[in-house]
Parts: C-alpha cells; sequence; structure tokens
C-alpha cells in the first residue's frame, strides 16, 4: 500500500495538533509495512508570509498530485484586515473546490469517558453515533443568483440543485450505512420548498438500490429538536449543504468539545481531511491544545484513502481507551470530574502507546 499525503499544517494550533496525526499514521505505516509519503506545504497564513497568498500555486499542484490531504487549521488575527478573498481562510475555501469533494461526512460521537462534558444527560447521550453526510458544492452556498441590492434594499440567494447533485451525495450516504446501522436519516424541507421535493423524490429513488438499508425523512426543523432529544435513534444522516452546516454543528453538544471533532470530504479528486475546529489564535502555541480532532480526522483518512478499516477502528479504538484512562486535555477538563491534565504532545504520545500496544496484540493474535 502506497499512500502519497499532503500535509497543510497552516495556522494557529494547527501545526501542533497535526504533528500528533502525522505521528499516528507513520506509526501504522511503519506497523504495516505501507509506504506513506509525507510532503508539507504551505496554506492560509503560513502561506501568506511565505509568498503573499494563501493558496500558492505550488501547494495546490501537490495537492492535485496527491491521494489525500491532511489538513489543521487556517486563521490568524494578523491578517484581519485583509478583503475576505486575501485572507488565510480563503485559501482553504479554493482547496476545497479545487479538489472538488462534494460530501463532507462529519461524525457525532458519544464517548461514555466524555458524557459528563456534554451538556446533555449521559442517558440521553450513551450510545449516540452519529455520522453526517453533507452535500458541500451546491444549494443556497453557490447557488446563482444572489445579490444584495442596496438601493432597492433587497438581498436573496439561491437554493438549487440537480437531481445529479443529489444522487451522487445520497449514494455516499447508502454506502456508509451499509457499513453501520444500516440507516439513513433524510433530511430537508419538502412541506415548503421545491428544491427539498426534488432531493426527497431523489434520495427515494437512490434508496430503491439499497434494499438492505431503512430510510426515513425528516424536516430540519423537527430534526433540529430529535437530535437532542433521542441522538441515539440516528446512524447516517444525509442532508443538503446549509442544513448540514447547521446540523452538524448543533450535533457536535453530544460529543462535548470542538476539540475533539474530526472531519473528510471525499467524492471528488483527491479526498480532504481536516479536524473540525479553527486555529484558536487563543491557545496557539501553548502546548494545550487537543490533538484528538486531528487524530481522529487521521483515522478517516485511513477508512477513506487507504481502505485499511482495521486500522482505522484501531486509531479510534486506542483514543477510547485514553479516554476511559482518564487522561484529559485543558478543553476536556471539567469542575469537579476526575482527569489527569495532559498537554497535546503527551496526549498524542498515550495514543501512539496504546495504538502499538493494540496493534502488536493484534499481530500476535494473527501469528497464532
Ligand atoms: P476555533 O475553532 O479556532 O476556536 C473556538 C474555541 O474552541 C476557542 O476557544 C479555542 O481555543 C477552542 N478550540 C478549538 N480547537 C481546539 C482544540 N483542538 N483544543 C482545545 N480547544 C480548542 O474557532 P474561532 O475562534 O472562531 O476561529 C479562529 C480562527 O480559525 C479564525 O481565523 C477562523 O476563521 C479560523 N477557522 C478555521 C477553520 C478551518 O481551518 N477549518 C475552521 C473554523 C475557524
Amino acid at each position: 500500500m502506497k499512500l502519497k499525503v499532503l500535509v497543510g499544517a497552516g495556522d494557529g494550533i494547527g501545526p501542533e495538533v497535526t504533528r500528533e496525526a502525522v505521528r499516528i499514521l507513520t506509526s501504522v505505516a511503519e506497523f504495516g509495512g505501507y509506504d506513506f509519503q509525507f510532503t508539507e506545504m504551505p496554506i492560509g497564513g503560513q502561506a501568506i508570509r511565505q509568498t503573499g497568498t494563501p493558496l500558492p500555486t505550488a501547494t495546490l499542484d501537490a495537492a492535485l498530485e496527491s491521494d489525500a490531504v491532511l489538513l489543521g487549521a487556517v486563521g490568524s488575527n494578523e491578517f484581519n484586515a485583509l478583503p475576505p478573498n486575501r485572507r488565510p481562510e480563503a485559501g482553504l475555501l479554493q482547496l476545497r473546490q479545487a479538489l472538488g469533494g462534494f460530501a463532507n461526512l462529519r461524525p457525532s460521537f458519544a464517548y461514555k469517558a466524555l458524557s459528563a462534558n456534554s451538556p446533555l444527560r449521559p442517558e440521553v447521550t450513551d450510545g449516540a453515533d452519529i455520522l453526517f453526510v453533507r452535500e458541500l458544492l451546491g444549494g443556497l452556498y453557490f447557488g446563482e443568483p444572489r445579490a444584495w441590492d442596496r438601493e432597492s434594499g433587497a438581498a436573496w440567494n439561491t437554493m438549487r440543485y440537480t437531481r445529479d447533485e443529489v444522487v451522487r451525495v445520497a449514494r455516499v450516504a447508502f454506502d456508509l450505512a451499509g457499513h453501520r446501522r444500516k440507516k439513513v436519516t433524510s433530511v430537508d424541507k419538502a412541506n415548503v420548498l421545491e428544491v427539498s421535493q426534488l432531493w426527497r423524490a431523489t434520495v427515494i429513488e437512490v434508496a430503491q438500490q439499497y434494499p438492505g438499508i431503512t430510510l426515513d425523512h425528516q424536516y430540519v426543523d423537527a430534526c433540529a429538536m430529535h437530535l437532542m432529544n433521542t441522538p441515539r435513534n440516528f446512524d447516517v444522516v444525509l442532508t443538503e449543504n446549509l442544513f448540514g452546516d447547521i446540523l452538524s454543528d448543533e450535533a457536535a453538544v453530544i460529543t462535548g468539545s470542538l476539540g475533539m471533532l474530526p472531519s473528510a470530504t471525499i467524492g471528488g479528486g483527491v479526498n480532504l481531511y481536516e479536524p473540525v475546529h479553527g486555529s484558536a489564535p487563543d491557545i496557539a502555541g501553548k502546548g494545550i491544545a487537543n490533538p484528538l480532532g486531528a487524530i481522529l480526522t487521521a483515522a478517516m483518512l485511513l477508512r477513506h484513502s487507504a481502505g485499511l478499516e482495521n486500522d482505522a477502528q484501531a486509531v479510534e479504538l486506542a483514543v477510547r481507551k485514553v479516554l476511559e484512562q482518564g487522561y484529559r486535555t485543558a478543553d476536556l477538563l471539567r469542575e469537579g470530574q476526575p482527569g489527569q491534565h495532559v498537554s497535546t504532545q503527551e496526549m498524542g504520545r498515550l495514543v501512539h502507546q496504546t495504538l502499538n500496544e493494540l496493534i502488536d496484540r493484534r499481530q500476535a493474535l494473527h501469528a497464532v
């Protein structure tokens, strides 16, 4: 197995957490005898400082030639005065568009060890394990016409989808559900919007090719409530761009910390992997950032770009075990709750050590 990974650590805590994710991937490669090649390139504020642009051509070319892109985060207060198209975040948006991924995957998982971190009661969140499949290249964020006509005092955006755009993202959701609990909840607003009626009719059509998967539909407003009341009832949630943006952030409270959340964007030429959090300038350079979102993002890379499901699960199990042993970065500590405070690097080292023990045990079992 050979895999070329472009690493864009970016700004703020990006380099700190990405270092730990790369360490995990390197370890998996060493144990498995895989050939993972990492190339690091500048993106975001880091790139503006070096080249004057947030997405240098060399970074974009290297991304397009790689098998996967692993990002840290971009964004720096230093560039806040620049117009939006020249700021660090513009580099990430350009990269996402160039790679063409249309399905954004965001898991929301309730770790038993972190149940006190969620504002929801443990009896509500225990066992919740949701995967959002959010359409990323269509809908209200891209639809034309769009404008703010200051003279008339009106502004408008267009929510637009084609049948083909819905088919391709629905297939991703059904395929993934086949490896999980075999349920897809499609979220729309078909009681009001024609675009949602197209969405629903198309998802029903795609579902006919997946007889083993249960499909249900929810209106987005009802879904927002059910996610908080009965998160355990969801498996894969399939939805359009804007609804997915909002609902996946809402469901993040199930996990309890932004620093824990991974994401993957698949379906384009090259898959893009990034933790959900930003560059967190308030804690950058202090060695206290939570690297688990980045490490879980590396697990998604193993699953979706390398086809190494067992290794991806081993990384996820290692994270769970370290949390069960009580280790916590600062964002995970809660007053009155037990937990041993560790740094970014120490948390990375603990996951690394636990992963190595798991893989050792697995190899010993295979050798018997
Ligand atoms: P943020 O995610 O960077 O931080 C929000 C809060 O969560 C902060 O208090 C931060 O300290 C905390 N936090 C975030 N990640 C953490 C981690 N791994 N461990 C511990 N605590 C963590 O969001 P923000 O403050 O709104 O944005 C900061 C910068 O990041 C801005 O420039 C923004 O544009 C950018 N941003 C980038 C991305 C990305 O690169 N994908 C995403 C969101 C925001």
